[in-house]
């Protein structure tokens, strides 16, 4: 029993699969949902309200020494924060906090509160802390959407810097990544789209609603027809008063506001419009959706014929000549639902750009200040059909995996060092030549990669390939990855856009550099602008001080209370925490200090006064047949299975007396 809770599960040199679970789980039935493994946080989501989190807690974490207080989030809130202080010993003064996890693991919460913890630990009041904390219900009513796996699933990646001057934050920077824009168009079963549509249609005045033209939310086909009980669609209401308060806090003007509500508004008309083909080849709107045609060319502000033109042919030049390509049904809608992905992600960037100037807005983030990140991105995804977002996410998993054992290794490596141990090697699973494979598709992929031990090649009739990450294989459906990938807006678009006369409209289209949310390389695919993007951060962090917290969902069902050992098991692997044990097992896991070793074992010696120093445990040893121990500066280290040797002497000495 006291074993099982221990707090430190790496100090367990008995360490392996089941045991893990089996501590972690019996910790979780007592609400202690924090354990550390090593310098590892691993938070099990209690989907319950814990008192974990009050005043006096977060009081009682602040410059608090590790092994005094339970596992906590706000212990490693603190540990970075002291770190990048340089009150702790040793490493690079910025820091990066790594949360990851599967959806719903808690991911988002826990970067919440380690936010918060850090701006209690900053002390002061200013305005910009508060800023920092109040962006976001802004960003999660944009960003975030219930789904199958999280009521307020996080749709986008982000990437928080909180940039410090000695111990106050000067300013803050969020860096996303991958929205899924996609669910703007299409939700699976169980799925809505972003929350601020609904939030829209709950919380906006009769008269407001008038303005933007809005219906009832049952007519919206991207809303699926879907709404919500009298309860929910209240909550709704209040969130959209929250959003607009922030929206206010953050010093959107108040036209700002309006244009970006209309565009919303024109999204939802948008998606009604449906084509019918004609007996002439060509392609017409079906007469029910011509008014919504008409709806969505006022919202958006642009001509009519326009707005038409760019949904049923394409204009490309050629040689100086202007071809008209007309569309089919099939891409007329996917013009469509591509306008409306294109118009939503700009509104999106452009959001994160304007909190951006507000939380930093005299700081140059490329002078040295002293740094601590928060990166909480999607974990590793193995869905029934996994597409080229699955792909985005997996590698960028792939690539904090590999910092991650890069990280565990040094780690090991260091501890050697300081005691004076040579340095045996161990050997891992090396993902590194996995973080080659994103440069291509399916047809390129295969006769590229045909010979990798990492890539399988799928004989089937539809474009799939698998891919052996390290947490295991995931089958792609190469569909539509080409056009996901070019995610470019065909001139047409861009140029009914930019003669809206709603000058946000033609803003976001027109803007461009102004900020890396409006991707200065623009000609790039978006899987190279991904990988882009993931080098800087990766780069970021390996010259920072790592913190991990690992978040586990400890259920499918969102139910407090309960453990499915299955779904746990298979988290633990994919958070690579067993490639972790193992790492500890083969190297030497067992490390007491001389006076704990000595005190345990001089009965091996029938000396019961011996003095506990350094040449006493070696004498114990020397007396025993146990081989490959080493004796550091301050402890010993033993192999696993030592201290079963250990014990079996003990227990035979038992025996005989
Ligand atoms: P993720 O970001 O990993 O997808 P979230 O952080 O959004 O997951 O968590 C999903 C849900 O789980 C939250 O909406 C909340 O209801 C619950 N939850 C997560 N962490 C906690 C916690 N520490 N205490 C109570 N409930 C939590
Ligand atoms: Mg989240």
């Amino acid at each position: 029993m006291e074993v099982l809770l221990h707090e430190d599960l790496a100090a367990l040199s008995d360490l392996d699969e089941q045991s893990l679970l089996e501590s972690l789980s019996q910790r979780f039935r007592q609400d202690r949902i924090y354990t550390y493994i090593g310098d590892i946080l691993v938070a099990i989501n209690p989907f319950k309200y814990l008192p974990l989190y009050e005043k006096e807690v977060s009081e009682s974490y602040k410059y608090h020494e590790k092994t005094k207080l339970p596992p906590h989030i706000f212990a490693v809130a603190d540990r970075a924060y002291q770190s990048m202080l340089g009150r702790l010993a040793t490493g690079p003064r910025n820091q990066c906090i790594v949360i990851s996890g599967e959806s719903g693991a808690g991911k988002t919460e826990s970067t919440k509160l380690l936010l918060r913890q850090i701006m209690e630990l900053c002390r002061a009041n200013s305005q910009l802390e508060q800023q920092i904390l109040q962006v976001n219900p802004l960003l999660e009513a944009f960003g975030n959407a219930q789904t199958v796996m999280n009521d307020n699933s996080s749709r986008f990646g982000k990437y928080i810097q909180l940039r410090f001057h000695n111990s106050s934050v000067k300013g803050a920077k969020i860096n996303e990544y991958l929205l899924e824009k996609s669910r703007v168009v299409h939700q699976d079963e169980g799925e809505r789209n972003f929350h601020i549509f609904y939030c829209m249609l709950a919380g906006i005045s009769p008269e407001d609603k008038d303005m933007y033209g809005l219906l009832d939310p049952t007519q919206y086909r991207y809303l699926n027809g879907r709404y919500g009980s009298e309860d929910i669609v209240r909550k709704w209401g209040e969130k959209y008063s929250e959003v607009c308060n922030a929206m206010d806090m953050v010093g959107f003007e108040e036209q700002e506001k309006v244009d970006m509500m209309t565009i919303l508004a024109g999204i939802l008309s948008l998606g009604n419009i449906m084509f019918e083909p004609t007996e002439t080849d060509a392609l017409r709107v079906t007469d029910k959706s011509m008014g919504w045609l008409k709806a969505t060319a006022g919202q958006f502000g642009v001509q009519e014929e326009e707005l038409l033109r760019s949904l049923t042919c394409t204009l490309s030049v050629m040689r100086g000549e202007a071809i008209r390509r007309l569309h089919n049904q099939q891409q007329a809608e996917d013009a469509r639902d591509s306008i409306a992905k294109v118009a939503y992600g700009r509104v999106f960037g452009w959001i994160v750009s304007k909190v951006n100037e507000l939380l930093a807005p005299n700081v140059d983030f490329d002078v040295e200040l002293s740094e601590i990140g928060i990166l909480d991105i999607f974990g590793f995804e193995n869905f029934a059909v996994n597409r080229f977002e699955q792909l985005c996410i997996n590698l960028a998993n792939e690539q904090l995996q590999y910092f991650f054992n890069h990280h565990i290794f040094l780690m090991e490596q260091n501890e050697y060092k300081e005691e004076g141990i040579e340095w045996e090697s161990i050997s891992f699973k090396d993902n590194k030549p996995i973080l080659a494979s994103d440069r291509d598709f399916v047809d390129k992929l295969n006769s590229k990669f045909k010979s990798s031990p990492h890539y399988e090649v799928v004989r089937s009739h539809s474009p799939l390939f698998t891919v052996v990450h390290y947490a295991g294989k995931v089958q792609y459906n190469g569909l539509g990855f080409l056009e996901k990938n070019r995610d470019t807006i065909p001139a047409s678009i861009r140029s009914l856009f930019i003669n809206s006369v709603t000058p946000l409209l033609s803003l976001l289209f027109l803007m461009q550099k102004a900020d890396d949310n409006f991707n200065s390389t623009r000609k790039q695919s978006v899987g190279a602008q991904f990988k882009h993007s993931l080098a800087v951060l990766m780069e970021k962090m390996f010259v920072a001080s790592p913190h991990f917290v690992r978040c586990i969902k400890p259920n499918g069902s969102k139910l407090p209370d309960q453990v499915d050992n299955k779904i746990v098991m298979d988290q633990l692997r994919y958070n690579g925490l067993l490639e972790t044990i193992r790492i500890r097992r083969d190297g030497f896991s067992w490390r007491p200090s001389f006076k704990e070793f000595a005190q345990r074992f001089n009965i091996l010696l029938i000396k019961p006064d011996l003095p506990l120093t350094k040449e006493s445990c070696m004498s114990i040893l020397n007396t025993t047949e146990i081989h490959g121990w080493k004796c550091g500066s301050s402890r010993m280290f033993f192999k696993y299975w030592h201290q079963e040797e250990l014990a079996r002497l003990l227990e035979r000495l038992g025996k005989a007396a």
